[in-house]
């Protein structure tokens, strides 16, 4: 038998494995469970390839994307490896001759949906298939807790009863907290699975977090023509208007979100892959799988929901590893969006992964730092010396009178509006909602003139983030106090809130989000 290192050489071409490639690959040739945490572009599939090339019978790899399957299987056929996948798209008789071949040895690798494993005639299959490992390809999608949870993806240990021989199990993932880490293995009911996670940190990447005035004109100044980047936008329409504003200026700029044809879908990807335009204005539907390694810049607009899926769309940039940049663009308007998105889920989580965004996005200490202790990681250094924080200079004011202030008007608006109208009576205007329901004979009336409409929403959303209040109501976000906010307005607790010195001033204006 050709040893591992050959037949990386051999089928790849590749002189030597990447880090825990080799372990992993010898983990599970010894019969071992494994879980593998790698970056995307780590080179996770290898890890179970080389292992269903090794063994006898046939791999079941289990993956999310029919389209990422149908790109991994044809690159497989090129290096002469003998792989298949089965989905709903094929014929019935395109799919029961691929099982009779798996059947028969015929198959190295057999990629599957995780739906498919709740079809009883593919599992009567399986049960005469000689199946050497199980490989489940985004295993954190089995965890409520990760970002990306799928409901199908709990059929998969499934496979562990029916199968005669039970065979090792292998769960890769780019992306685990702690938590995460530990559910997975309980969900996907590994055992003793040998683990192998690599460092999080992503040296060539500079990270900035940026409260731009305009987004707009931010993104204007920064992006450049020649250069691939991604911008990520929270919703379709945001993606049309930024597409819109770019196509005008002339950037060689596609988009792509779920609203559109899968035909546009595919040519749109197409054109960013290929460069004929190299900028691409996208919701997060865009991504997975997609492997451009030129990409410069990944510039989200709005606020992600959650720090796996930042860190994970951010580190599509700068694969072949030369420099490039993660840019995050907020505004206090952002926090407040997800806060009330998240609060009208279901997700138990998600309040705490909004948390952590908000003090990325506010947080005076090193960018890198903050993203790597997430993942539970401890550098060395306390500062990276490559991100907008440590580049800059940070100063920290003490926000509690101002957070008093808004706090009373809201209580005398007897906790029944949203941050719009709380922040018009705070800064006095006369709007003909506020005359008419007689707000501006309120003693708050005006009380914050001196500031901006974004420095009030900013410390509103600080206080939420940090529970001091509570967006409530069905229709729309209402603001109202929760069992802290007395703390507060007794100064039995304080806030402040950092800011850069490089930090653009906020706007009285409505900006472009
Ligand atoms: P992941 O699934 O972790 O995102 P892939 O398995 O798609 O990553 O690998 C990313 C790229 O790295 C692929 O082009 C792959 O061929 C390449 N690669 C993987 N292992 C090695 C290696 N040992 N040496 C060189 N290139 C590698």
């Amino acid at each position: 038998m050709k040893s591992i290192l050959e037949t990386l050489k051999h089928y790849y071409g590749y002189e030597s494995f990447r880090p825990g490639q080799e372990q992993l690959i010898e983990a599970i040739l010894r019969g071992d469970d494994v879980l593998g945490v790698m970056p995307t572009g780590g080179g996770k599939s290898i890890c179970y390839q080389i292992p269903a090339i090794c063994m006898e019978g046939v791999t079941i790899v289990v993956s999310p994307l029919i389209s990422l399957m149908k790109d991994q299987v044809d690159a497989l056929a090129t290096m002469g490896i003998k792989a298949a996948y089965i989905n709903s798209q094929l014929s019935f008789y395109e799919q029961e001759s691929i099982l009779y071949s798996a059947v028969h040895g015929e198959l190295d690798l057999m990629y599957v949906s995780p739906e498919r494993l709740e079809n009883e005639t593919f599992i009567s299959y399986v049960q005469q298939m000689n199946v050497n490992l199980v490989a489940v390809d985004e295993a954190h999608c089995v965890s409520q807790w990760g970002h990306d949870f799928r409901p199908s993806y709990q059929n998969i240990p499934r496979l562990m009863d029916v199968l005669n021989n039970r065979p090792p199990f292998a769960g890769f993932t780019a992306t685990a907290t702690t938590p995460v880490r530990a559910d997975m293995i309980t969900q996907l009911r590994l055992e003793q699975p040998y683990q192998y996670i690599s460092s999080f940190d992503r040296p060539n990447l500079y990270f900035s977090v940026v409260k731009p005035k305009k987004k707009a004109d931010e993104l204007l100044r920064i992006l450049d023509n020649k250069e691939s980047s991604i911008i990520y936008c929270n919703t379709r329409k945001n993606v049309d208007t930024v597409y819109d504003t770019l196509v005008k200026k002339g950037y060689p700029v596609t988009m792509y979100h779920a609203g559109i044809s899968p035909q546009e879908r595919t040519q749109n990807q197409d054109d960013f892959l290929y460069d004929r335009k190299p900028i691409m204005v996208a919701t997060n539907a865009f991504g997975m799988g997609i492997d451009k390694s030129n990409v410069r810049r990944v510039i989200h607009y709005n606020m992600p929901l959650d720090m796996e899926s930042y860190y994970q769309e951010a580190g599509r940039a700068g694969r072949d590893g030369a420099p490039s940049e993660a840019i995050l663009f907020y505004s206090g308007q952002d926090i407040i969006t997800n806060t009330f998105l998240i609060e009208q889920g279901n997700n138990p989580h998600a309040k705490s992964n909004l948390n952590t965004m908000i003090t990325y996005c506010k947080t005076g200490s090193c960018l890198r730092k903050t993203i790597l202790n997430y993942f539970d990681e401890t550098p060395e250094w306390t500062e990276c010396k490559h991100c907008s924080n440590c580049d800059g200079e940070m100063v920290k004011t003490d926000i509690t009178v101002e957070c008093q202030k808004i706090l009373s008007c809201i209580y005398r608006m007897n906790q029944a509006y949203g941050t719009g109208l709380i922040v018009d009576v705070l800064r006095g205007k006369s709007t003909s909602r506020i005359k008419q329901q007689g707000f501006d004979a309120l003693s708050t009336y005006g009380l914050m003139k001196e500031y901006t409409d974004g420095d009030i929403k900013d410390m509103i959303s600080i206080m939420i983030s940090e529970n001091y209040l509570h967006l409530g109501g069905d229709q729309y976000p209402i603001l109202q106090f929760t069992a802290k906010t007395n703390d507060l307005l007794q100064a039995k607790v304080r806030l402040s809130m950092t800011k850069s010195l490089k930090e653009e001033p906020t706007t009285t204006k409505k900006s472009v989000e």
